[in-house]
């Protein structure tokens, strides 16, 4: 079996590597990044619990690689921007093990590293056509032409939010926003920051989010709601206006706050800027010569920091399904209902982020047993 997979970000990365020497797959892998370029190098994230399980049980290396790279994701508090505490949990209280939070940069690396050998870099998936027997032949970019390297039995889109593999094979899935803006920026050089861990910190619906990553270096994630129209306004963008969004009623921040809020003004030219949005879940094309895994199959909301961690889960399940034989059906079966799960309980979550809600009592409702039930099942139930 001849198995192409489409981009080398997270879940194709551990798709690769879970399927090096497999018995009867012939795999090549396609990237778009050059050799060595970490696309997300500015910014950090944390993944889950739930993520570090999988890789515990399945890639043991993997998961030894990471912990090394990173810091434990063990607590999840959330102030207001007054410091006003009003969530303050451990999350060994639902999860088995900690999370991790990394640099991006780090991330890629150490999961692209063991298939780095097949990997043909500088490729952008552009078109697709048929064989004679109806198999797929992908047809990309790369040195300024266009190269195929023959058919395929299965390819596997793990070419992300935009996934181009999805568009050719289902068209363009459409996008339901949730309504809000979310930025990222990277500090170096932290020895005065007041805080560690994961914290969130909300004035109105409008939230920083924020926690240090190795090498010294802190990340800080805003997030405010967006008008009708989905417009990111350039009056928005300025070190001004992101004060006056996160600074309470009566002008004084936490210590925390007052720290971001700093670097914010001095970092506010290399912020990047987005829009959160929801894709439909769908797992494989019709005729089943597509699969797709990570955000090309589920692009979910940011709250739970679910997104990689979803990633991770995709790829050593796809790998497991795919070495012993199955399918996209069988990896369909495995996924898509855990899947709605989390993308379910990742927009309740978000609840705090969409104008009207009462911050205090939705954040508060976080610590009921009803929520960490859930996110018990989030941290633990992995395949
Ligand atoms: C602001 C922000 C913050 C986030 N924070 C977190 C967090 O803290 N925790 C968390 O778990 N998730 C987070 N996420 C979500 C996370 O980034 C994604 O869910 C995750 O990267 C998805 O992994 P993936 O493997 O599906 O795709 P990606 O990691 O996006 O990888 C896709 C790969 O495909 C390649 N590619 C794309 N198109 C092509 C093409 N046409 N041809 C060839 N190659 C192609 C890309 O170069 C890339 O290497 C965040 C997202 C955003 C936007």
């Amino acid at each position: 079996m001849r198995i192409g997979i489409i981009g080398t970000g997270v879940a194709g990365s551990i798709l690769a590597e879970g399927l090096l020497d497999a018995p009867g797959i012939e795999v090549e892998t396609f990237e778009r990044a050059a050799p060595g370029d970490h696309a997300e190098a500015g910014t950090g994230l944390n993944v889950g619990p739930n993520a570090m399980k999988a890789l515990r049980l399945h890639f043991p290396a993997r998961h030894a690689a990471l912990r090394e790279a990173s810091l434990p994701w063990r607590r999840w508090f959330v102030d207001l921007t007054d410091g006003t505490r009003l969530l303050d949990l451990d999350l060994l209280d639902v999860a088995e093990e900690p999370g991790m939070r990394i640099r991006w940069s780090e991330l890629y690396r150490l999961l692209r590293a063991p298939a780095a050998h097949q990997t043909r870099h500088g490729h952008v998936l552009e078109a697709l056509e048929e064989d004679a027997a109806g198999r797929l032949v992908p047809v990309f970019r790369a040195d300024g032409g266009l190269i195929r390297y023959g058919a395929f039995d299965l390819l596997v889109g793990a070419d992300g939010r935009y996934s181009r593999l999805r568009a050719l094979t289902c068209g363009e899935p459409e996008a339901t926003p949730l309504g809000v803006c979310v930025w990222r920026l990277l500090v170096a050089d932290v020895a005065d920051c007041p805080y560690d861990d994961y914290g969130q910190w909300f004035h109105g619906n409008a939230r920083l989010l924020s926690f240090r990553v190795p090498g010294d270096a802190v990340y800080i994630a805003g997030t405010f709601p967006l008008p009708p129209d989905g417009r990111i306004a350039a009056e928005t963008q300025t070190a001004f206006a992101q004060r006056t969004l996160f600074t309470p009623a009566g002008g004084r921040a936490s210590p925390a706050v007052a720290w971001m809020l700093d670097r914010i003004e001095e970092g506010i030219d290399s912020i990047h800027w987005a829009r959160s949005a929801t894709i439909p879940l769908l797992r494989h094309d019709p005729s089943s010569r597509a699969l797709f895994l990570g955000d090309a199959a589920q692009a979910m909301v940011p709250t739970l920091g679910q997104g990689a961690t979803q990633a991770v889960e995709c790829g050593v399940v796809a790998a497991r399904i795919l070495r012993m034989g199955g399918g996209v059906a069988e990896v369909a079966a495995a996924r898509d209902e855990r899947v709605a799960f989390i993308r379910q309980f990742s927009v309740e979550a978000s609840d705090t982020l969409i104008p009207g809600t009462d911050i205090v009592a939705a954040t508060r409702a976080k610590g009921s047993a009803e929520f960490l039930g859930r996110l018990r099942r989030t941290y633990t139930a992995v395949a």
